[in-house]
């Protein structure tokens, strides 16, 4: 049923055409283009008169010469007998012998025609409605032919067809000029009258010539004569497509010369040309669906040409008038259907361009014309979507230092760099494309088939992160960093890969690490960093925060010597939060300050219940560079420390003496001028040495776990470690070793000459409750310090 439907909007426009064109064949704008075009046609090519005819023509000379109408009867006996004398064949009279008139002139008539019986035909004028019919007065009518001197106008008034002959009552009356042309009896068949056969120059006589034998005889003799009025006072006129009043005469004169020539013509039927013109509908309305406008102009050019010129030459050669109307408003269609769809295929045209435009706007960057974000995650998605099983391999790159670099080259070049260092990565075979995700990221996929194990894909991206390239003449060295993840199976779609290489990208910038890889650390999922970045001050208030103790123990003499305090969060939605996130995110925010005073004030006053328990130890609590750096919060630190009277030490770490070190000194003076311990922490996870450290008046030197990590398989580590502890001890530092977890390890660092020793193996971060528990426990027997597990776990 749609699909009846369907397949009729389809052909709507042919349909929609084969009715107007209907309309238009049965309407009078056919017929009057096609009567039109056929007038045309005759004008163009002219015809001789076959020469077999002579009019004798009642013209007005005739008229004046005789001095009165209607003549006397014995004028047309005598023109009837003068033109017998003169060899005449068949004679036609159109004139109107049907009343009678004085006796003797319708005698004189009477007998002339008797003389030249079957040679004369006179005229009939039959009336369609029976009501009144002219024929020759019944003697006349006895010895002469009767024909019929009708005329059939076409609805514009004008003559163009002629009949053969007409039945009236039963009896056949041929035509006139169809009895002059021997047509067969009761032959009544009509024909359209070919005027390109010049009548006007058919021989005429004037009657009065005849009637005083004043004329060339060679017109005569053997020729068939038509006589009428030709005056046009007598008013028997009647309008062809050529003229708009011709003599009746000549009209039966045409039909004559129609007949005798072979000119009769015929037109196909009206439903073979429908036919004819719903096929050129058709097939033009198809045509112009695939057609350029050109070639559819072109085509109706010449289809229009052969539609007027065809039937012409056929007319010329064949007694054939082909009206071409209907074809013509076929072809007309079909171009206006043609230029339709021209026009609405062009609109499509532009419409897929600006979509496509808009696609590639969307997809690229505006900057540096590389495909984006947005066409990164449908190449996934599409990589994804060919190979569903595969694994994706999706890279993030950072340009290190961007900004300086961008500086460097100039904003104008900024974009070429970013090219540039795109197809750097494309030439060394990493990823099908790049894709400029954000300022200075790059992105690109690479697929881990069965074949390519995921380290070559890692040792690929190694490789790639370190480029030289040339940015205006320039050599510039580029450093990347990567952050990748993996789009496997497992991974929801593109968009989390991609977000999670850039969370890895990102992690790798805050660690500096030259590749992170999703997976390998913890990240924080997006609602976590906001609540890093936004909440440490609203957490304070809500008193979120707490300090948890781990005992630094003295390897000699197994007595804790101290606690370091570490800060806790306990974060309502999101549970514990590692003060490695926190702090890091507070730096960076700036509440990292007001989270220095609050540990600081904390640890005093947990320094003071614990002095109340009786179990007062030194607590020693860690301070981030940023506040280092700041003068007056150290100040400010140091006066609470003092006024508390608290026995409170600072831990700073070795980068933020080496990244600034003479405000870090300064401030680190301060402590010491307020008799404030100082410890510095992390040593051997940078760069600095024990020897520059000298400059920095602290007391206690805390090992990086890192440089303990190997210490019982290296005989070099065990060396390197000795020296340090003894370089220590040279500069008046005791040495604390940070992390151990085993008995081996704590017994090779005592052997080596450490002082401290601080991890699980000796103590858990704790509560204050549980230190205050485990001192009351300790007070009593001191227990050797290799018992294991000393202390208890505790709020980690
Ligand atoms: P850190 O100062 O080096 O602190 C030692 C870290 O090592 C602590 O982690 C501690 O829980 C952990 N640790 C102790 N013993 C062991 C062990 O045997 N094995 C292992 N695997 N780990 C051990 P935590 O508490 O997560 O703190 C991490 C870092 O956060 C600290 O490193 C410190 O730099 C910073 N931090 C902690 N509290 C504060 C604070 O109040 N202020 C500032 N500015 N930074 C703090
Ligand atoms: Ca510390
Ligand atoms: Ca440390």
């Amino acid at each position: 049923m749609s699909s009846a439907y369907d397949l009729l909007w389809k052909l709507r426009g042919c349909l929609l055409g084969c009715l107007a064109l209907l309309a238009f064949s049965f309407s009078g704008t056919s017929l009057s283009v096609d009567n039109y075009v056929s007038a045309l046609r005759m004008q163009a090519a002219t015809r001789a008169p076959s020469d077999t005819i002579t009019i004798v023509t009642i013209d007005a000379e005739s008229i004046a010469q005789a001095g009165e109408w209607p003549w006397p009867r014995e004028r047309f006996a005598t023109v009837l007998d003068n033109l017998n004398v003169a060899g005449a064949g068949l004679i036609a009279l159109d004139v109107d012998f049907s009343a009678r008139s004085n006796a003797s002139g319708d005698a004189a008539l009477l007998q002339a025609v008797e003389d030249n019986a079957g040679w004369i035909v006179l005229p009939a004028f039959l009336q369609q409605d029976f009501r009144q019919t002219n024929t020759p007065f019944a003697e006349l009518a006895d010895v002469a032919e009767v024909a019929s001197v009708n005329v059939e106008l076409s609805r514009d008034g004008r003559l163009r067809t002629y009949r053969r002959g007409y039945f009236y009552k039963d009896t056949y009356y041929p035509s006139l000029g169809g009895v002059l042309a021997g047509v067969a009896v009761g032959d009544t068949r009509s024909f359209t009258l070919d005027y390109s056969i010049a009548s006007d120059l058919i021989d005429t006589i004037s009657f009065d010539d005849v009637l005083n034998n004043r004329f060339d005889t060679s017109l005569v003799a053997g020729r068939s004569i038509l006589i009428g009025a030709t005056a046009l006072e007598l008013g028997d006129l009647v309008s062809t497509p050529h003229s708009p009043a011709t003599p009746g005469v000549f009209a039966h004169a045409q039909g004559y010369e129609s007949l005798i020539q072979n000119r009769a013509l015929t037109s196909p039927p009206a439903s073979l040309m429908i036919l004819l013109g719903m096929a050129v509908l058709l097939a033009g309305n198809a045509a112009a669906r695939f057609l350029k406008l050109r070639t559819l102009f072109v085509l109706q050019l010449l289809l229009t040409s052969l539609t007027l010129v065809v039937p012409f030459i056929v007319q010329v050669f064949l007694p054939l008038s082909i009206p071409s109307s209907g074809l013509l408003f076929a072809i007309a269609w079909a171009s206006g259907a043609g230029i339709w769809n021209a026009f609405a295929r062009h609109r499509r045209a532009l419409i897929e361009q600006e979509a496509s435009y808009l696609t590639y706007m969307a997809e690229h960057d505006s900057e540096t014309r590389m495909p984006n974000r947005r066409a990164f995650l449908s190449t996934l998605d599409a990589a994804r979507a060919r190979n569903p099983s595969s694994t994706l391999m999706v890279i993030t790159f950072g340009i290190k230092r961007f900004g300086e670099l961008r500086g460097a080259v100039g904003y104008a070049n900024a974009n070429s760099l970013i090219q540039t260092v795109a197809e750097r990565l494309y030439e060394t075979g990493l990823g099908p494309a790049h894709f400029h995700l954000g300022a200075s990221v790059l992105g690109t996929f690479m697929e881990m088939d069965s074949g390519s194990r995921r380290e070559d894909g890692l040792a690929k991206v190694r490789s790639a992160l370190s480029q030289t390239i040339v940015i205006a003449g320039q050599p510039l060295h580029i450093d990347l960093r990567a952050g990748i993840s993996l789009l496997d199976p497992d991974t929801k779609d593109g968009d989390e890969a991609l977000k999670r290489a850039s969370l890895s990208l990102d992690h790798s910038r805050q660690t500096r690490q030259d590749i992170v890889q999703w997976g390998d650390t913890e990240f924080e999922d997006p609602q976590l960093r906001l609540a890093l970045l936004t909440e440490v001050s609203a957490g304070l208030d809500r008193g979120e925060f707490h300090l948890v103790y781990q005992p630094k123990f003295c390897t000699r003499t197994g007595v804790v010597l101290g606690v370091e305090a570490l800060m806790r969060w306990n974060h309502p939605a999101f549970g514990f939060i590692s003060p490695d996130r926190f702090i890091t995110v507070a730096e960076d925010t700036g509440t990292i300050d007001t989270l220095t005073l609050w540990a600081i004030e904390q640890a005093i006053r947990d320094q003071a219940n614990l002095r109340r328990m009786g179990h007062g130890m030194p607590i020693a609590v860690n301070m981030s560079a940023r506040s280092l750096l700041d003068t007056s919060l150290c100040r400010q630190v140091a006066d609470m420390i003092t006024r508390a009277n608290a026995e409170i030490a600072i831990e700073i770490t070795e980068t933020a003496v080496m990244e600034q070190p003479e405000l870090a000194i300064r401030s680190s003076h301060i402590f010491r001028d307020a008799g404030i311990k100082l410890s510095i922490d992390d040593y051997g996870a940078g760069q600095s040495s024990i020897a520059y450290l000298k400059r920095f008046p602290a007391n206690e030197l805390k090992l990086d776990r890192t440089m303990i990590e190997d210490v019982l398989d290296s005989e070099r580590d065990q060396m390197i470690l000795r020296s340090t502890f003894d370089l220590a001890h040279a500069l008046d530092m005791r040495v604390v070793c940070e992390g151990i977890e085993d008995i081996e390890t704590f017994d090779v660092l005592k052997e080596l000459g450490c002082d401290v020793i601080q991890g699980y193996l000796v103590g858990r971060p704790m509560t204050l409750a549980e230190l205050i528990e485990h001192s009351r426990a300790r007070s009593h027997p001191p227990a050797p310090p290799a018992a294991a597990p000393l202390l208890a776990r505790a709020g980690t």
